[in-house]
């Protein structure tokens, strides 16, 4: 793996045909000195934006692109740090683009995510014989296959080279006991080698059990400086095995972590992810 900073540059959305996952923001939801954590995976021709936060069409800008640059959007749950820029990609490729985004999505979670979330912003602005817009109206569904006999629910799905297959977290609220009791809220395995867990409360069974199934050769976390609430905490994480802890990069995290930089070296992670930076496998 090969990390390497944009810099000046402006991002391509294309490249030589190496997996790049391109951080363009690795914040909390509240950061105020990063972007929230939001991940461009980029492979070949192909793109997806894994999250699409608030502050995710002004870190696109800051990275030399525009929010309707993004045509494939998969999205791991519905706080605004991974849906509130959304509304604006939808109402721009509506009525400036005229183009759909796809989104890969459950028929379950399109649900949620349009009832829940995005309707009141975007279904009234047009009605024709009684009938609002519809999330079909701004997104292109694409359905993933879901993957039977798994520990739990399991999706998959590819576009170009780009192989995604996710799996149900346990993110909220803080007092379920389980993924099924949780709200929708999912995370990622990226070509069957990295792991991206997007947000969800200190869950070793996720973790170990994927590590055990796939070859992994990076874990991207959720880790928050302190214990409790709905997200990992890092002392919790520091309870891993020591050979997982030097695959797991950190993100997520909040406005004061070098405050944590010395403990987080000390605990052997292999550090913090840093934003608008290509990590190359
Ligand atoms: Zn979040
Ligand atoms: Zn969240």
């Amino acid at each position: 793996m090969e990390i390497q900073a944009l810099g000046g540059n402006k991002l391509s959305l294309t490249n030589d045909g190496r997996l790049d996952l391109f951080f363009i923001g690795v914040g909390s939801a509240f950061t105020k000195r990063n972007y929230q954590t939001n991940l461009l995976i980029i492979q070949g021709n192909d793109h997806i934006l894994i999250d699409c936060g608030t502050s995710a069409p002004m870190a696109l800008a800051k990275a030399g692109i525009h929010i309707t640059d993004i045509h494939n959007f998969f999205i791991t749950h519905s706080h605004a740090d991974h849906i509130g820029g959304l509304e604006e990609a939808a109402l721009l490729g509506r009525y400036f683009t005229k183009k759909k985004p796809v989104m890969i999505i459950t028929e379950t979670y399109q649900h949620l995510l349009w009832d829940m979330s995005l309707r009141g912003g975007c279904g009234y602005n047009e009605e024709a014989a009684g009938e609002v817009l519809a999330f079909v109206d701004f997104f292109e569904p694409r359905r993933p296959r879901y993957i039977t006999n798994a520990s739990r629910l399991f999706c998959e799905t590819a576009l170009g080279d780009i192989k995604l297959k996710f799996m149900r977290t346990k993110h909220i609220p803080d007092s379920s006991g389980s993924w099924e009791s949780s709200f929708w809220s999912c995370g990622v395995i990226i070509n069957g080698k990295i792991l991206f867990t997007s947000d969800t409360r200190f869950d070793p069974d996720l973790v170990i059990t994927f590590n055990e199934q796939f070859p992994l050769e990076a874990i991207f976390h959720d880790c928050q400086f302190f214990t409790g609430g709905v997200h990992a905490g890092l002392e919790e994480l520091a309870t891993l095995p020591p050979e997982i802890r030097k695959k797991i990069y950190l993100m997520h995290y909040g406005d004061n972590w070098e405050q944590f930089e010395p403990r987080i070296a000390e605990l052997g992670f292999a550090g913090l992810a840093q934003q608008m930076t290509h990590y190359l496998f």
